[in-house]
């Protein structure tokens, strides 16, 4: 909820990097302010659930999987070294509308949901007058879990209640979601526009339609599939003596997950023509990112995400396309945040941040050098089937696993640190922590501080949301069971 006081809305002042308009500095409510809201540029906000980084071609992928977010990236600054706050679409989504860290906001389980009290960037630049508006597709994105705070529009693209067993298969898939997109943008905007389109195609299963299902991997004759239900006896975290996927049968079911990729590459190739089109890429700003990413068997499991805390799983694309292209092709290496977003658009805007926002502009370096000093160090934390955080900067990694005995499958727990040093082991695989090294004694001081980090009025505790038993199957079904 974004607070009024005496008819203004009560907002703290944050600095200022790459303005995209002139004049006063910030919405005050009154009327020189309402009319600049009309020379501000569109808005709009791309999320692509469940997407490695390291799956497209501009992360150095070398299948082509995603020529058109290629492309956008070439246009615009892309971060090489984006984090998520938490590797699975609930928690992670609500961290990058809030601008809060997973145990700020608490939506960290099915019953979670984010109270009216909280504030959403949606809240923010409506009340700065634009028109606002989201498609999503999938139920932690509905309005019973509070995420259409802000947003005057707001479609469930949702598959219906009763097809509970062919879970994402009943999706909305990237074309139908495109196509409400564009049908959004055709109309007639009089004000500034923020649109959030979220598709889901990549999250298992992992079942392109043609002829994307064959198109990295045309050869393959075997039992494999990108079901749910056959990749499920490959998860560590689920199974006391879990499968061991077959080598053959991982590269499969890798293509079906580029495939996935590449079918949503190809929509929002159309997203980017109707925007161009309607609103005029002259006069958007397009933030374009993911969730987290997805582990195929990187650490010896098949686990999708949500358990673990590793890259493969929260290093994630995040495109920023300037108006008009400046900056076009520009790479930004400094750790940077998801929460980081809702700060950075803000800025890009000249509106005021509310204090309830924990990341950071990172607007300055859109256009100019990292200044020293500047925060890159990036946190995240899951407390589902495991209590897990990390932190990390370019180099070195700390991942600390709570002492909880036994997951909720009943698997035993292995706690304690893991530090990784992403230089010589980028893949995390040798794990050196030990207390006396220096590296990461400052990281579990840096960890510590994030995990203990709050801010004015936050309390911690979600809303109470009770999802329909038709959806607690299709999320068992998905492997969200609590
Ligand atoms: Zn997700």
């Amino acid at each position: 909820m974004v607070k009024r006081v005496g008819g203004c809305v009560a907002l703290i002042v944050v600095a200022v990097g790459v303005g995209l308009t002139a004049g006063c500095r910030r919405d005050d409510g009154n009327p020189a302010s309402e009319s600049r809201a009309t020379t501000r540029p569109h808005v709009v906000m791309i999320s692509v659930d469940t997407l490695r980084a390291d799956h497209l071609g501009c992360y150095g992928y070398a299948r082509a999987t995603s020529p058109q977010i290629d492309a956008l990236a070439g246009q615009g600054v892309r971060f090489s070294n984006a984090f998520c706050q938490a590797s699975w679409t609930l928690p992670s989504h609500m961290s990058m509308i809030t601008s809060q860290y997973p145990h700020v906001h608490g939506v960290e389980a099915n019953e979670h949901a984010l109270p009216e009290s909280a504030t959403t960037l949606a809240e923010v630049l409506s009340a700065a007058g634009y028109q606002t508006g989201a498609i999503v597709s999938w139920v932690y994105l509905a309005e019973q879990y509070g995420f259409d705070q802000g947003f005057d529009r707001f479609k469930e693209l949702l598959p219906p209640p009763h097809l509970v067993d062919s879970a994402t298969t009943a999706s909305f898939k990237a074309e139908q979601v495109t196509d409400h997109a564009i049908r959004w943008l055709e109309r007639d905007h009089s004000r500034p526009y923020f649109l959030f389109v979220h598709y889901f195609d990549p999250h298992i299963d992992y079942a392109p339609p043609e002829p994307f299902d064959r198109m990295f991997d045309a050869d393959y004759q075997g039992e494999a599939n990108g079901s749910f239900d056959w990749i499920f006896q490959f998860i560590k975290g689920v199974h006391h003596e879990p499968g061991i996927i077959q080598p053959r049968d991982l590269a499969y079911v890798t293509s079906l997950y580029d495939g996935e990729i590449r079918y949503t590459d190809t929509h929002l190739g159309r997203l980017f023509a109707a925007i161009d089109r309607t609103l005029g890429m002259d006069n958007t700003l397009i933030v374009f990112t993911s969730d987290h990413g997805e582990e195929l068997n990187d650490h010896g499991s098949m686990e999708g995400h949500q358990w673990t805390l590793y890259d493969e799983v929260v290093h994630v694309p995040l495109i920023v396309r300037l108006p008009g292209g400046g900056q076009a092709g520009r790479v930004v290496e400094t750790p940077v945040e998801l929460i980081d977003i809702p700060n950075t658009i803000l800025s890009l805007l000249d509106i005021a941040t509310p204090e309830t926002f924990q990341g950071q502009s990172r607007s300055h370096l859109l256009s100019g050098p990292t200044p020293p000093g500047e925060p890159a160090i990036v946190y995240g934390e899951i407390t589902r089937y495991n209590r897990k955080q990390y932190v990390r900067n370019a180099r070195h990694k700390l991942i600390h696993t709570d002492d909880i005995g036994v997951n909720a499958r009943g698997i035993p727990v292995k706690a304690g640190y893991e530090l990784y040093d992403l230089f010589d082991d980028p893949a995390e695989q040798d794990n050196i922590y030990h207390p006396d090294l220096a590296v990461g004694r400052m990281l579990r001081f840096a960890l510590d501080r994030r995990k203990e980090s709050t801010v004015a009025g936050a309390t911690g505790k979600p809303d109470e949301v009770r999802p329909s038993e038709a959806e607690l199957e299709r999320l068992r079904g998905l492997g969200y069971a609590d």
